[in-house]
């Protein structure tokens, strides 16, 4: 392997210190009830960064007491929706003051470069906070005319008191995609952060707090998912759900909420997305995008293209390219300005993406480049690409969440859509072509809840995002994002003089 790859034994020190490691419960930073401790590690070295409160049962049950109060009886969902919105403006405006110290963070909490956290992540959650603002007072109901001499208005009402998991590859763009539409339609949140990466989320509501937010309208509580979110899940008080994370997972909150009060959930999950290389496309730009879709974030994204799907005319070209590129991608600590690609995030994904790369290689496929751990510590591994890749392989058919691109071979439109179709996922595809008619079969043929068409990952807050089939329920982002979060009461008054 001749990659860029350097092994980190001497990790960089990140610029930021830890000022908050405890539950936020009622706009007050208090300890977990047990007073118990989890560490969260950094991925570079598995090194302890701090030791947070585990919230568990009693957390939950304290958290939820508080944005239950803040909903029935406190100002957010009676102030007017425009204050809301200037309290969220004033939030985005320290975040941006703050950005440096956020983007540190979160590297050092997740391992994902810190160039990707300070330059892409940080302004996007920004933006996310500026756009939902944007959406606080322009939510409004419906007048409908009736068979009846009767007035009809369908108002538009908060739900009331939001649960919200989140898992660990993007702790800060999650935690926007959440709270922003929630807070923007007035609601109140408990939000349980990913056990490997509760810093960041601590950091922002502490800042949310300063720009105004009433006590208990954000509740933070860190913990584990059997404990903390479970007890999430199936609280009779918690009127929404709303998780990210794994299918399997997400089929255990939902059935937790249908035991519970059948709280509505929405689910974004995982994915298998289909990146399509015509024989008409551009196949340098190509390769650099179908190499960005697999390895961006450490290959640790649900809409990752895990499969991606050429040509038989262009296959060898690509193949070689590919291979070429990934073999150039610098791995490193993540704080050094040249890293494309960090750590994993822990020593179970770690292990995880290895087992599949050595059912790769005992299945048949030819491992092209990578394959191994780099360094002796931490969790690196090396971007790994591999080819004559068969649909039924392992390696196709579940997520692999790591640094593997898999390439498979394609003769016609109708037999790459109905293999990119076949999969239990449906959460995004990409294709690469200039041919407009190609674009438009394949975009129409893909069931996905995104096609990216000679493009990959762009996500403006104002475009919904999620799953079909086993990646999800609803949308997040966009407008759609909105009536998640939304209750629908109509309202029906009888006219005293229908003629007027
Ligand atoms: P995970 O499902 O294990 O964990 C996600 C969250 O759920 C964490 O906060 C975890 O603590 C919590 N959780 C775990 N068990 C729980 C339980 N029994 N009850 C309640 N909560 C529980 O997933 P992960 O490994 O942390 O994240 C990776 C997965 O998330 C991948 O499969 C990825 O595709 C998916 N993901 C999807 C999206 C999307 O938008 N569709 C975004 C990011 C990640």
């Amino acid at each position: 392997f001749s990659s860029t790859a350097t092994a980190v034994e001497e990790p960089i020190t990140p610029p930021v210190k830890i000022n908050y490691t405890q539950l936020l419960i009622n706009g007050q930073f208090v300890d977990s009830a047990s007073g118990k401790t989890f560490p969260t590690l950094d991925p570079r070295n598995g090194e302890v960064i701090a030791n947070v409160a585990e919230g568990d049962v009693e957390d939950i049950n304290r958290a939820v007491s508080a944005a239950r109060k803040a909903f029935d009886e406190g100002p957010w969902p009676r102030m007017t929706a425009y204050e809301r919105a200037r309290i969220m403006l004033r939030f985005a405006d320290l975040v941006e003051k703050h950005s440096d110290e956020l983007a540190a963070l979160e590297t050092w909490d997740n391992g994902k470069p810190y160039e990707q956290s300070a330059k892409v992540e940080l302004p996007i959650f920004v933006r996310l906070f500026h756009y939902y603002a944007g959406w606080a007072d322009k939510i409004h109901g419906l007048t409908v005319p009736a068979d009846s001499p009767h007035h009809v208005q369908i108002l538009h009402e908060p739900i009331g008191v939001a649960g919200q998991i989140i898992p660990w590859n993007f702790p800060l763009l999650m935690f926007a995609w959440k709270i922003g539409p929630a807070l923007a339609t007035g609601n109140t949140v408990v939000l349980k952060t990913a056990e490997q990466t509760p810093l960041t989320a601590l950091y922002v509501a502490k800042l949310f707090h300063e720009a105004g937010l009433p006590p208990g309208v954000l509740n933070v509580v860190s913990g584990f998912g059997p404990t903390a979110g479970a007890a999430l899940a199936s609280h009779m008080d918690v009127d929404k759900l709303a998780f990210t994370g794994s299918t399997e997972t997400g089929k255990i909150v939902l059935e937790l909420a249908a035991k519970s009060n059948l709280k509505p959930v929405t689910l974004e999950l995982g994915g298998k997305s289909p990146f399509i290389v015509c024989e008409d496309a551009d196949i340098g730009k190509a390769v650099e995008q179908a190499h960005f879709a697999l390895f961006f974030n450490q290959g640790q994204c649900c809409c990752a293209g895990s499969r991606t799907f050429v040509h038989e005319k262009v296959y060898d070209e690509f193949l070689e390219k590919a291979k070429a590129r990934a073999m150039r991608r610098k791995v490193g600590d993540p704080f050094r300005k040249e890293t494309e690609q960090g750590p994993q995030i822990d020593s179970e994904q770690f292990e995880k993406v290895l087992r599949y790369i050595r059912s790769g290689v005992e299945s048949n496929a030819t491992l092209e480049c990578g394959g191994e751990r780099i360094g002796s510590k931490g969790y690196f591994i090396q971007p790994t690409v591999f080819s004559n890749v068969k649909d039924d392989m392992l390696i196709a058919t579940d997520e692999i969440f790591g640094p593997v691109q898999s390439i498979l071979k394609f003769k016609d439109l109708d037999e790459v859509i109905r293999r990119a179709n076949a999969t239990r996922y449906g959460l995004a595809a990409g294709v690469y072509t200039k041919n407009i008619d190609t674009a438009n079969t394949l975009s129409r043929g893909l069931r996905a809840g995104t096609v990216w068409i000679n493009c990959f990952d762009v996500f403006d807050a104002a475009i919904p995002f999620g799953g079909y089939k086993m990646s999800g329920i609803g949308r997040e982002k966009g407008i759609y994002s909105l009536h998640n979060y939304l209750q629908v009461k109509a309202v029906v008054t009888p006219l005293k003089n229908p003629a007027w």
